[in-house]
């Protein structure tokens, strides 16, 4: 029988803190976590990847069967950078033996009097993707799901489609893990309280766990902003609401009969996009905007005010799919910069603390392409890619953002 300890004698700590040490630390498995192991790891590096949760869990902003990938863009920047992103999935898609993009083609669309078809085409024509500007009249006879009015204007870009999201994110992992060969490890459900940057190295406090890293990559997503506050208004977490419907039949909304489509109407909250029915999840239709909310707090049930906001929008586009049964819903956190810019670099001052997020709600087709960055940066190697936009501390200057504040 162990009684208390005799008078004089410490008490014995009960919950002792463990401390690690790791040259590369990623914190959080999402979509840019994931794609940063993948490339520490085929270049030869350990990695140690920390998540809160499980890895491929849905309270973040990466999960679900499919998200769109596309050249279109009106900031021709982000257009620019897609022949690369790209790439970087063909190249993953050959190294993980799986089809992870799905050519499915890309409408982007929008009334008359907004010039965002305008800027997409135009930036097209820049990069030299192929695509065709087609007038409300085209539209309805080449997709004639689409009733939109004779003066809207839109362009096809044939190479948009799909990437498979949560095997995408899936795949990297096991990639990080066999490619590291017993030196990648995934550190599942050990939230981080706290980053400690007073030390010469960086260190995360985890309860009973401190661990320090040689160099660390934050992917916290919607989460990062509390991490470090410094660059909280920056990193502002935001609740998007998503829908997918079930039209009878579902066959003029299945792949090859209805592209992923954008439209933008003339103010930033008028903007819906929808992808076709993919592995029989239904046809995904949501608006790309959403308030700013607290991720350990936000609501996860979709408003009933949203449902008819989104039906009303497709009785004007896609008026037989307005009002098709709801199959399922959900919400989805975007991590958004005023300027709908990324956020990626290392920290002023701290070479070996570098911040991968957010991503304004378009950054999925960047990710693996971001993930090499990210190794890029973390191995002091220059990145091949002009980052310096998008760098914390830099200067934004009057960057527009993607499409004057609004992208996706
Ligand atoms: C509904 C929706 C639709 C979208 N559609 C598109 C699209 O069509 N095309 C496109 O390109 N992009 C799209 N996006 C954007 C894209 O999905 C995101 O840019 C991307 O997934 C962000 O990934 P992330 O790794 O930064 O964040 P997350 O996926 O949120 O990952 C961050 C991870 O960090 C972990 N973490 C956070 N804090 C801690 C902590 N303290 N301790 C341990 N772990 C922690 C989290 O649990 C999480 O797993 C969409 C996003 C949403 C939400």
């Amino acid at each position: 029988m162990s009684g208390p300890p005799p008078p004089g004698r410490p008490i014995p700590d009960v919950s002792p803190i463990d401390h690690r040490h790791a040259r590369n630390v990623i914190l959080g498995a999402g979509a840019m976590g994931a794609a940063a192991a993948y490339h520490l790891a085929r270049r030869g590096e350990p990695v140690l990847l920390v998540e809160q949760f499980e890895a491929g869990h849905d309270r973040g902003s990466s999960h679900g069967a499919a998200r769109i990938i596309r050249h279109s863009y009106a900031d021709v920047l982000y257009s620019r950078l897609m022949p690369e992103a790209f790439a970087a999935w063909r190249r993953l898609e050959a190294e993980a033996g799986e089809l992870l993009y799905v050519k499915i083609g890309g409408l982007s669309l929008c009334p008359p009097g907004v010039d965002y078809v305008a800027r997409v085409a135009s930036s097209l024509e820049e990069v030299g993707v192929p695509h065709r500007r087609l007038r409300g009249a085209e539209v309805r006879r080449a997709y004639p799901s689409f009733a939109v009015p004779d003066e809207f204007d839109a362009v096809f870009e044939p190479d948009a489609g799909l990437i498979s999201a949560s095997r995408a994110i899936a795949a990297q992992i096991e990639l990080a893990r066999r490619l590291g060969a017993g030196t990648t490890e995934v550190l599942e459900r050990c939230p981080i309280r706290r980053i400690d940057l007073d030390g010469e190295r960086p260190a995360l406090l985890a309860d009973r766990l401190r661990i320090t890293a040689d160099r660390l990559i934050v992917a916290a997503g919607p989460w990062a902003g509390r991490l470090l506050p410094g660059l909280a208004d920056r990193l502002r977490p935001t609740r998007q609401q998503v829908l997918y419907l079930g039209p009878d039949p579902i066959g003029p909304f299945a792949i090859g009969r209805l592209p992923a489509f954008i439209c933008k109407g003339a103010s930033p909250s008028e903007a819906f996009y929808g992808m076709p029915d993919f592995l029989g999840t239904g046809v995904k239709v949501a608006r790309h905007s959403g308030p700013d909310c607290d991720p350990d707090a936000v609501d996860r049930a979709v408003d009933a005010s949203y449902v008819d906001l989104v039906r009303d929008f497709l009785r004007g586009v896609l008026p037989s799919l307005a009002d098709a049964p709801l199959l399922r819903s959900e919400v989805c956190l975007y991590t958004e910069a005023p300027d709908a810019h990324f956020l990626l670099g290392p920290l002023p001052g701290r070479p070996g603390v570098i911040v991968a997020s957010p991503c304004s709600g378009h950054g999925f087709k960047f990710s693996c392409l971001i993930g090499r960055i990210l190794a890029d940066l973390a191995l002091d190697d220059i990145p091949g890619i002009d980052i310096d936009l998008w760098r914390p501390g830099g200067h934004r200057g009057d960057a527009i953002g993607p499409t004057g504040g609004h992208d996706r």
